[in-house]
């Protein structure tokens, strides 16, 4: 079988236009059809990649071949006989780890932004050929991607391989003059190339990040000093001044980090910022397995054309998510203070949505084409995180599994691993439960009803006294308090029921469902202008919020658009929705030492 032979070239690094080319030596005889991925894996939203395609022409060693668009995503070439080499101009200039980037200082695409596949091409074998910019900074540019080399130097600009166009768009490719850094895992090179200004201790990052690494290589492997399921692994990051994101990929992930995220030079604390770098990184390198390898039924093979839908994601990302933290405690990274308080945070996000009184996990997977990827001011009314709900999900499952069954949430990574992930076969849509049912020895149906099909509260509380710890709840200091933390003083008495934009203008983010705000008729949008005959500001809401009591009336004067408004707010008690949790020491010795085999020491 010929291989589809592709080629990019940093064409104009001003104009942030890569030129795209793809050859195949025998075209369809009707006319060659191409088309460009609609979504990436890894992000479900339809992105609809070809927007960003500027023009496309066809060529033969005869001469130009015509191209019709023939739908939003697709061209065709007039018929002819091959090569045939299809070549697209397209506009990079997306930071983001699901597009294409091209500037003076780097350059970055995940290939589903630029790789057309040419119909009934996509199980053949490709190469691709990076060619090297040709500006004067150019020169010293070097290659960072998991993809396998054919005739490059390591790291260098030339020839590499795919097995097929699947493979292909799965290795993105960052150029230019990142920083480089490499550490063992599991047998394995891992290296980790930073582009952006920074000054962070990057040996320190890597040292970190390789205890992460052996963990997770050691859950799937089932024992100390396991191999990683990879040849070479690659983290790109790339440091910004703000930023948050990652996509994984089978053998790498793009990660982008708050530059001061990076852990400063001679420090040694884990502060938040690190710690947020870690679990970020934590995760992706997760989902080396779980959704890369041991994956929906539905994404195999990947449908990119459409929307791929399943109810798993929650197991997906949110098994990834309740691991992600995890496994910074259980490698030594953080300790089991810091990890109790990434849980505490979590329960808190969840408890000031109410929109898990409405969404269950599985809805809000199989839906995240049009709300979770899509949210707007209604959405903490309507959707539930299924990455942050569906960690609290895992962690129950967890605590439940560890209780009556002595089984773990890690027996029952490692039997999908072994069932799905390592066969290559997609796990159903009934799977989960089912495994995790006999793990633990009897139906967990009722546990799959309530809390992933179903909205049920979780019994966290509960759970967590089985394993010597108390789960504490207390009001909301002000916007900023993300729980996680005791606090005492300042706590506020009452509630507007309203979430503002940041900002010195009171303006209305999100109206929450049944708070005071919403009864009275504000609206999101709205900018409060006085309150009870003063001059609105976030001060004075927060001092209003910690003098006032229940059931006392606030006036508050609004414009909606360019009108005044008049609302009489009713002021509520202050919702308990900051949790933390609080090791109990005074528990019985099997108490104590559930939570000693669940968190370590
Ligand atoms: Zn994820």
């Amino acid at each position: 079988m010929t291989a589809t032979r592709f080629r990019i070239v940093p064409r104009d690094i001003n104009a942030h236009l890569f030129e795209v080319s793809c050859t195949i030596d025998d075209p369809d005889a009707a006319g060659q059809i191409y088309r460009l991925p609609t979504w990436v894996p890894g992000s479900y939203l339809i992105r609809e990649f070809a927007r960003h395609v500027v023009s496309v022409a066809a060529q033969t060693p005869s001469g130009e071949v015509s191209v019709r668009k023939i739908s939003k995503d697709a061209w065709q070439a007039a018929a002819c006989t091959g090569p045939l080499t299809f070549t697209a101009t397209i506009y990079a200039f997306d930071t983001s780890v699901r597009g294409a980037y091209l500037d003076a200082t780097r350059g970055f695409f995940v290939g589903a932004c630029v790789f057309v596949c040419p119909d009934g091409r996509a199980l053949q074998p490709c190469e691709l050929e990076l060619v090297a910019p040709s500006h004067d900074l150019g020169q010293a540019w070097r290659v960072a991607t998991s993809m396998p080399r054919q005739d490059a130097p390591e790291g260098g600009f030339g020839l590499y391989r795919a097995a097929d166009y699947d493979e292909l768009i799965d290795h993105p490719v960052e150029m230019g003059t990142f920083d480089l850094i490499s550490f063992d895992a599991g047998s394995v090179r891992h290296d980790i190339a930073v582009s952006g200004r920074h000054h962070g201790d990057l040996e320190r990052f890597a040292r970190d990040l390789q205890r992460v690494c052996q963990s997770q290589i050691d859950l799937f492997g089932g024992r100390p000093g396991s191999r990683a399921p990879v040849d070479h692994y690659v983290f790109q990051l790339l440091a910004l001044g703000e930023g948050y994101g990652g996509l994984e990929h089978r053998a790498s992930t793009s990660l982008i980090c708050a530059r001061n995220n990076l852990p400063a030079p001679g420090a040694t604390a884990v502060d938040d910022g690190y710690r947020t770098l870690l679990g970020l990184a934590s995760h992706e390198y997760f989902h080396t397995w779980n959704v890369k390898r041991i994956k929906p039924a539905a994404f195999v093979p990947y449908d990119l054309a459409t929307e791929a839908y399943t109810r798993q994601l929650w197991a997906f990302e949110g098994i990834t998510s309740y691991y992600d933290d995890l496994m910074l405690l259980r490698s030594g990274v953080i300790s089991q203070r810091d990890y109790l308080e990434l849980v505490g945070r979590a329960i808190s996000a969840v408890l000031r949505t109410p929109g898990r009184h409405v969404q269950s996990i599985a809805e809000s997977s199989f839906d995240a084409w049009l709300k979770y990827y899509r949210q707007d001011e209604n959405s903490p009314n309507a959707v539930v995180s299924y990455y942050v709900k569906g960690s609290l999900v895992a962690l129950a499952l967890d605590l439940v599994l560890r209780l009556d069954a002595h089984a773990t949430l890690d027996d029952v990574m490692r039997a999908l691993w072994q069932r799905f992930g390592q066969r290559d076969v997609g796990v159903d849509e009934d799977s989960i439960e089912a495994v995790a049912s006999e793990l633990a020895g009897r139906d967990l149906g009722p546990f799959f009803a309530d809390y992933v099909s179903g909205t049920r509260e979780l019994p966290l509380a509960d759970l967590f006294r089985e394993f010597g710890i108390e789960l504490k709840l207390r009001a909301s200091r002000d916007e900023r308090d993300r729980g996680g933390k005791a606090i005492e003083r300042n706590l506020p008495k009452v509630w507007l029921g309203m979430r503002m934009a940041p900002g010195n203008e009171v303006r209305v983010k999100n109206v929450l469902a049944d708070g005071p705000a919403q009864r009275a008729g504000v609206a999101a949008g709205d900018t409060i202008v006085s309150l009870d005959g003063l001059r609105a500001s976030p001060e004075r809401i927060e001092h209003l919020c910690r003098t006032r009591l229940p059931g006392e009336c606030i006036s508050v004067l609004a414009f909606r658009r360019d009108e005044l408004m008049s609302f009489e707010l009713v002021l509520k008690q202050a919702p308990n929705d900051a949790c933390w949790l609080v090791p109990d020491e005074k528990r019985t010795a099997e108490v104590l030492a559930r939570r000693a085999a669940w968190l370590g020491g």
